[in-house]
């Protein structure tokens, strides 16, 4: 990244227009409900059309979407890929492993050399926390910047997809118990989970997880914390899974797989605890056998498909309603 950038607090002028409409979509953090809901509104309006009628919404006809992905994926790219080729638009995958960043190009002048390419969008993975903040910072005026997770900081379309399955299944938010279990620390999914389920109004946001993976703070988020999986399963409607992030772990932090399955697996018999009509949910990848027994992730409380199916219809809600704020328009 670039030496001199340090990733800040993000404004909300940063993501939205001055008529607050997303330019860029960034973090979950800040955002209004109504917004969150229009993105959901959207996507609604998407999923119940059949993909060949979808090519008839051609909102980003004629742009061209670059996916920028540094770091591993396999939804989110190709999720954002069907999404962007369902709206119209020409779209190019980057492979950062052959591109010329291994040759030392700094990310500005990759940046600046695919914008000689006319990108009008660019959906950036990065390991280090704030890439898509610092590309959408200095890239030209007209281009958007989707973050498709960036460190452990913020992974927005995930978290909206996921608004999106719960509002599907559960309707209002108000009266849910809703819990995050596993690694919090090191998961940007959570973060913007959090700030999404709070902003709606999520009657109780909870998250289960050992000391050593729960973050510094975290109760200022308005969240309640257990360190007991069977306490916090107790009565909530829905439970989202979090894969150990171990790519970002310090050793000393983890205990053995087999040992984290039995203290914060979710089994069948440990979901009794639950809402009896509770779903599960879980971004992927999972590991099964180390925070999800197959029989749960396969079983009839398991949304996690849909979650997948989802993430098309969610992401071309936001692309299109970026692309009718940047056009100035109300598409
Ligand atoms: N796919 C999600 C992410 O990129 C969750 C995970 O990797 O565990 O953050």
């Amino acid at each position: 990244m670039h030496p001199h950038f340090k990733p800040g607090p993000l404004p909300l002028s940063m993501q939205l227009t001055p008529e607050g409409k997303l330019k860029h979509f960034l973090s979950t953090e800040g955002l209004p409900h109504l917004l969150l809901h229009d993105i959901m509104d959207r996507a609604e309006q998407f999923v119940t059309l059949p993909a060949k009628q979808q090519k008839k919404a051609p909102f980003l006809r004629g742009k061209t979407v670059m996916n920028l992905f540094f770091e591993n994926s396999t939804r989110t790219r190709v999720t954002f890929e069907i999404a962007a080729q369902r709206l119209g638009a020409d779209v190019t995958n980057l492979d950062i492993r052959t591109s010329s960043a291994t040759k030392g190009e700094t990310l500005l002048d990759t940046v600046r050399n695919l914008e000689a390419m006319n990108a009008d969008m660019f959906v950036v993975r990065h390991e280090h926390a704030g890439t898509a903040q610092f590309i959408a910072r200095y890239c030209a005026p007209h281009i958007s910047v989707l973050n498709a997770g960036d460190g452990r900081h913020a992974h927005p379309t995930q978290a909206m997809l996921d608004m999106f399955t719960i509002r599907q299944k559960k309707g209002d938010f108000a009266p849910l118990k809703v819990a995050i279990v596993g690694d919090i620390l090191h998961s940007r999914v959570a973060r913007s989970q959090i700030h999404a389920l709070t902003s709606l109004g999520t009657g109780e946001v909870r998250v289960i997880a050992p000391k050593t993976l729960v973050p510094a703070g975290l109760d200022k988020m308005g969240v309640n914390i257990f360190n007991n999986l069977d306490e916090g399963l107790k009565d909530l409607d829905v439970v989202i899974a979090l894969r150990q992030q171990r790519e970002r772990m310090d050793s000393a932090l983890l205990p053995s797989e087999q040992e984290f399955f039995k203290l914060y697996g979710l089994t069948d018999k440990r979901l009794e605890a639950t809402k009896p009509d509770a779903i599960v949910m879980h971004p992927g990848p999972i590991n099964r056998g180390v925070e999800i027994d197959s029989r749960v992730a396969d079983g009839s409380r398991s949304v996690i498909m849909e979650q997948v199916t989802n993430g098309i219809a969610v992401r071309m809600a936001v692309m299109s309603m970026i692309m009718g704020s940047m056009a100035g328009g109300a598409a």
